[in-house]
C-alpha cells in the first residue's frame, strides 16, 4: 500500500477552516445542503459529459446521491456516482480555494467588520465543502474519477493545518465512480446522524435538487402471525374439549433498513404554474441562486411555436452586494437547460443583454443540442429567438411590479435596478418603447417623489408640446438655475436629471409618445410664445449691449443674445445648440481628471 502523503492547506482555507470551526455556532445544518449541492453539481457535470461519451456511465448508470446514518457511532455518509475526482482534482478542489462560493463567502467577511458566529453569512453564501466542518471533527473523502483507474482517499481533520491523501485499496470500499464523503460527528453534533433528522432537512434543503436523494431509514410492515390458543380460556368458555383446537391471529410489525426516495426530482418548471405556490417559487429562486430574501417578482412561462421552451425568472429584491454588476455581467443569473440537463450558466449576454443581468431564471429548451457550446450559442438562430422573448418576459415582469398595489416594490426596485435600465436606453434601441414607461425622475413639480414619464405626459400644458428637463448635480442646483425661472412662471413641469447617467439615457430616447425631450438649458429654447414685434423692439434697443458686452469677454464666450427666458435673473449662461450641455462638460471633464 502506497503510504498517505500529506499536504499543507492554502493560507485562505486555513482561514476559513479557522473561522468555520471557532466562530460560527448556528445554522450548522447548512453543511447538509452545501454538501448535497456539490453532489448535484458532480451529477449534473457527469450528465453533461455522458451526452457525448456515455462510456462514462458505465459501471453505475443511475445517477443518484444516497445517505446514510449510523447513530451509534455518530457517522452520515454521503455517496454520489457523479463526476468524481483526480488525486491532483483533489489537491486543487479540497485544498485551495478557486473561484467558487467559497471563495465570494470570504470576501464578504472581509468586507464586514462582525462576523461572530453570524449564521447569515453562511445562509448568503456556500461556505462550500469546508462546511462539513461546522459539524464534523474528522472528514473523510473517498473518489473515483472516469479519468483515472484509482480511487483517492482525502482525510482531513477540524484545526489541522494540513491533510492526507492516499490511495483506496480496501475493495469493499472501491466506488464504481463518484465520491463518497464519510462525516465523523463532533460529539455536540451527533444528533445529525439520526435517521429521521437528515431525512427532514433533505426534504428541507434539497427539494429542488434533480437528482434523486435516498436516504437509509427504518421500516416495518405489518404481518398476521398465528398462535396457538390459550386451552385454559376455551375451558373457561365451558367449550367440548374434544372440539377442534381453534387458531388465531396476531398482528405483528417486522423492521427492517431500505433506501428511501427523499426529495420531489421533477423540475418546478416543468410543473403546472397554476400547481405551483409563491412560496414554493421563492424557495426554488433562494436554493438555486443562493439568495436569502425573497424575490421582487417572479414569472414562469413556456413559449411554443417556433422555439419551444420554459422558463421561471426573477427579479431579485437586492442588487448583488459590493461590487458594480453592471461592468461584471458574468453574473451566472441564468442556469440553461436542455432537455432538463443542466447546461451552464456561465453566459456574457447571449440569453439576456447585459444591462439586464440582474433578471435570474432558469432555461429548458428542448430544442438546442445538448452538447450546446458557446459558440453554437452565439450563433444559433434559436438563441436569438429564446433572448428576445426572455426579454419580452423580463419586461412584462418589470411591468408588474410598477403596477403592483404596494407601491414600496416599485420604490425599491428603481432604488437596486434603475441604473440598469438607464444603461439599456443607451445599449439597447430596440426595447426603448418597453424601457421608457419604467423610467422614473424627479422633477420641478416632484422634488421628493420620483414620477414617470407618462405621469409628466399627464401633466403636460395643453399648448405644451415637448418634454423639458435640466441635467444637475442635485437637486438643489437643479431648483435653483436661473434657466427654470420662466417654466416655473408658466408652470410647466421640468424633469431634473441628477443621476450622471440620465442625461445621455434621455438623449439616447429622444423622443417619448412623440413628444421630444428638450433641454431648457440649450440656446434655442422655444417655449412657443414668441412676440415678433416685441422682440425686434428690444434687439434694436439692447443690441448694441450685446456687442458691447461680446467686445469685452472676447473669446470666452460664443455669443451674446438677448433672450426672453429669464424672469428675474439679469443674465445667464446658456450652452450652444449643437455643444455639450453644462452638465455633459462636468461630467467629462470628472471622467479627464
Ligand atoms: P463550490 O461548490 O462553490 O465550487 P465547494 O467548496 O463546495 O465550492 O467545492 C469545491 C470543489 O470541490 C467543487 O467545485 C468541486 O470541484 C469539488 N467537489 C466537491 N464535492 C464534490 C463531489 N461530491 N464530487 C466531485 N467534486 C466535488
Ligand atoms: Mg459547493
Amino acid at each position: 500500500t502506497p503510504p498517505a502523503e500529506r499536504y499543507e492547506y492554502q493560507a485562505e482555507v486555513s482561514r476559513l477552516m479557522d473561522l468555520i470551526v471557532n466562530s460560527l455556532y448556528s445554522n450548522k445544518e447548512v453543511f447538509l445542503r452545501e454538501l448535497i449541492s456539490n453532489a448535484s453539481d458532480a451529477l449534473d457535470k457527469l450528465r453533461f459529459l455522458s451526452v457525448t461519451q456515455p462510456d462514462l456511465l458505465k459501471g453505475a448508470a443511475d445517477l443518484d446521491i444516497r445517505i446514510q446514518t449510523d447513530k451509534e457511532n455518530g457517522i452520515v455518509t454521503i455517496t454520489d456516482t457523479g463526476i468524481g475526482m483526480t488525486q491532483q482534482e483533489l489537491v486543487d478542489c479540497l485544498g485551495t480555494i478557486a473561484q467558487s462560493g467559497t471563495a465570494k463567502f470570504l470576501k464578504a467577511l472581509k468586507d464586514s467588520k462582525d462576523i461572530g458566529g453570524d449564521s447569515n453569512l453562511i445562509g448568503q453564501f456556500g461556505v462550500g465543502f469546508y462546511s462539513a466542518f461546522l459539524v464534523c471533527d474528522r472528514v473523510v473523502v473517498s473518489t473515483k474519477s472516469p479519468k483515472s483507474d484509482k480511487q483517492y482517499v482525502w482525510e482531513g481533520e477540524a484545526n489541522a493545518s494540513s491533510y492526507t491523501i492516499r490511495e483506496e485499496t480496501d475493495p469493499e470500499k472501491l466506488l464504481p465512480r463518484g465520491t463518497r464523503l464519510t462525516l465523523h460527528l463532533k460529539r455536540d453534533d451527533k444528533g445529525f446522524a439520526h435517521p429521521e433528522r437528515i431525512q427532514k432537512l433533505v426534504k428541507n434543503y434539497s427539494q429542488f435538487v434533480s437528482f434523486p436523494i435516498y436516504t437509509w431509514q427504518e421500516k416495518g410492515f405489518t404481518k398476521e402471525v398465528e398462535v396457538d390458543e390459550d386451552p385454559a380460556e376455551t375451558k373457561k368458555d365451558g367449550q367440548d374439549e374434544q372440539s377442534e383446537k381453534k387458531k388465531k391471529t396476531k398482528t405483528v410489525v417486522e423492521k427492517y433498513w431500505d433506501w428511501e426516495l427523499t426529495n420531489e426530482t421533477q423540475p418546478i418548471w416543468l410543473r403546472n404554474s397554476k400547481e405551483v405556490t409563491t412560496e414554493e417559487y421563492n424557495e426554488f429562486y433562494k436554493k438555486t441562486f443562493n439568495e436569502y430574501l425573497d424575490p421582487l417578482a417572479s414569472s414562469h412561462f413556456t413559449t411554443e411555436g417556433e422555439v419551444e421552451f420554459r422558463s421561471i425568472l426573477y427579479v431579485p429584491a437586492i442588487a448583488p452586494m459590493g461590487k458594480d454588476d453592471i461592468v461584471n455581467p458574468k453574473t451566472k443569473n441564468i442556469r440553461l437547460y436542455v432537455k432538463r440537463v443542466f447546461i451552464s450558466d456561465d453566459f456574457d449576454g447571449e440569453l439576456f443583454p447585459r444591462y439586464l443581468s440582474f433578471v435570474k431564471g432558469v432555461v429548458d429548451s428542448n430544442d438546442l443540442p445538448l452538447n450546446v457550446s458557446r459558440e453554437i450559442l452565439q450563433e444559433s438562430r434559436i438563441v436569438r429567438i429564446m433572448r428576445k422573448r426572455l426579454v419580452r418576459k423580463a419586461f412584462d415582469m418589470i411591468l408588474g411590479i410598477s403596477m403592483s398595489e404596494n407601491k414600496d416594490d416599485y420604490d425599491r426596485f428603481w432604488e437596486n435596478f434603475g441604473k440598469h435600465l438607464k444603461l439599456g436606453c443607451i445599449e439597447d434601441r430596440e426595447n426603448h418603447k418597453r424601457i421608457a414607461p419604467l423610467l422614473r425622475f424627479l422633477s420641478s413639480q416632484s422634488v421628493d417623489e420620483l414620477i414617470s414619464l407618462d405621469e409628466y405626459v399627464e401633466n403636460m400644458k395643453p399648448e405644451q408640446k415637448d418634454i423639458y428637463y435640466m441635467a444637475a448635480d442635485s437637486v438643489t442646483s437643479a431648483k435653483n438655475t436661473p434657466f427654470l425661472e420662466r417654466l416655473l412662471e408658466k408652470d410647466l413641469e421640468v424633469l431634473f436629471l441628477v443621476d450622471p447617467i440620465d442625461e445621455v439615457a434621455i438623449q439616447n430616447l429622444k423622443a417619448y409618445k412623440e413628444k421630444n425631450f428638450v433641454d431648457i438649458s440649450k440656446e434655442d429654447l422655444d417655449l412657443g410664445d414668441k412676440n415678433e414685434e416685441k422682440d425686434k423692439e428690444i434687439k434694436q434697443e439692447f443690441g448694441q449691449t450685446c456687442d458691447w458686452i461680446k467686445k469685452h469677454l472676447g473669446d470666452k464666450v460664443a455669443s451674446v443674445q438677448i433672450s426672453n427666458r429669464l424672469s428675474s435673473s439679469p443674465c445667464v449662461l446658456v450652452s450652444g445648440k449643437f455643444g455639450w450641455s453644462a452638465n455633459m462638460e462636468r461630467l467629462m471633464k470628472a471622467q479627464a481628471a
